[in-house]
């Protein structure tokens, strides 16, 4: 039997996106290993990181890398063991491919911090693609309230924002600060304005000011500007250093800053008095649990989130990215596959 094939995108030379760096692929359809299902791709959203990919940023795990880790689908074939789900089903794929289960991060509840952790889209191919593999016990099902595009975004945007508003540590009925307001944080907003939260966002794209306020904002403001309130917590959801002590400054005394993206520029040099004492304090977010994925897409569908997405045709892939590099797309670019 002759090998089935499929169209796939790779990073082919990391490089300014507007040098169009994926390449269209054909490829064998990959066949399934133990516990294991092979997805048939209907959407797969475009995030930040799937752009530090491709520009580079991000040193490609292995040539030619198929990027994409929002991806919704169905179910097509089932490795040996698989039991979760049944052919047909509807499953998200999300970054968090594999972890090793062993490791002392595994074995505390902080998978998200595994000594041996893979990645969708950035160590094993991804969804700008026909067909994925996943790990069944990393793939998620999907609510039904939400339709294949306006699920995409949750399976990295939501679950990684979920997370950032863990690590702000909001107390309840807090003031949050959120800067940068794309995919990732008009998600994480509505889950922290359900949870009494009032949200002041701080980034320079009018429209996405203009969502904030429509969505319930607060407050919406330029960039670095200061909100009208001292915060309690804070998101840095844009890749730019220079809002780290503007936003730090923001905070009240004892608040917490939570930096979302896998990839900033450099941080300017702060002021111990000015940005970190009176115990302010600064955190990552790495990757997530499966915990925290499970408690978001429940939360999201309970609250019924609203999710803004802007569909792209799956071949036009480096035009999404493009968009989303030069702040064209308003909430979050999703590949649909016809
Ligand atoms: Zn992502
Ligand atoms: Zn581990």
């Amino acid at each position: 039997m002759p090998t089935e094939t499929m169209m796939a995108w790779a990073v082919d030379k990391p490089g300014p996106i507007d040098s169009s760096p994926l390449r269209r692929v054909t490829r064998s359809i990959p066949v399934p290993g133990p516990g294991q299902v092979l997805v048939r791709v209907h959407a797969c959203g475009v995030c930040r990181t799937d752009l530090h990919l491709a520009e580079g940023d991000l040193d490609p795990k292995h040539p030619l890398i198929t990027p994409g880790h929002e991806v919704v689908g169905v179910v097509d074939r089932l490795g040996e063991g698989c039991a979760r789900f049944g052919l047909g089903d509807r499953v998200g794929v999300p970054w968090l491919a594999h972890t090793c289960g062993v490791c002392r991060f595994c074995l505390t509840s902080q998978e998200n911090l595994c000594l041996a952790p893979r990645f969708t889209g950035w160590d094993e191919d991804g969804g700008y693609a026909d067909y994925t593999l996943v790990e069944e016990g990393f793939a998620y099902a999907i609510p039904d309230e939400f339709s294949d595009e306006k699920a995409a975004p949750l399976l990295c945007a939501g679950i990684i924002g979920y997370r950032a508003l863990r690590r702000s540590r909001l107390p309840q009925g807090g003031r949050l600060g959120i800067y940068g307001f794309g995919g990732s944080a008009h998600l994480t907003a509505q889950i922290a304005m359900a949870e009494g939260a009032r949200v002041h966002v701080m980034t320079r794209a009018p429209e996405a000011r203009e969502l904030a306020l429509q969505l319930g904002a607060a407050s919406a403001g330029d960039a670095a500007d200061p909100p009208p309130e001292p915060l309690d917590s804070a998101i840095l959801f844009a890749p730019v250093g220079t809002l780290v002590p503007p936003a730090l400054e923001a905070l009240d005394r004892g608040g917490t800053l939570a930096i979302a993206g896998i990839h900033l520029t450099d941080i300017p040099v702060l002021n111990y008095q000015r940005h970190l004492f009176e115990e302010r304090a600064v955190c990552s977010v790495t990757a997530n649990t499966r915990q925290d994925g499970t408690e978001f897409l429940e939360a999201a569908a309970r609250i019924g989130i609203q999710v803004s997405t802007v569909p792209y045709p799956m071949d036009q892939a480096n035009q999404a990215l493009s968009d989303l590099a030069h702040d064209r797309v308003n909430g979050a670019a999703v590949l649909i596959n016809p």
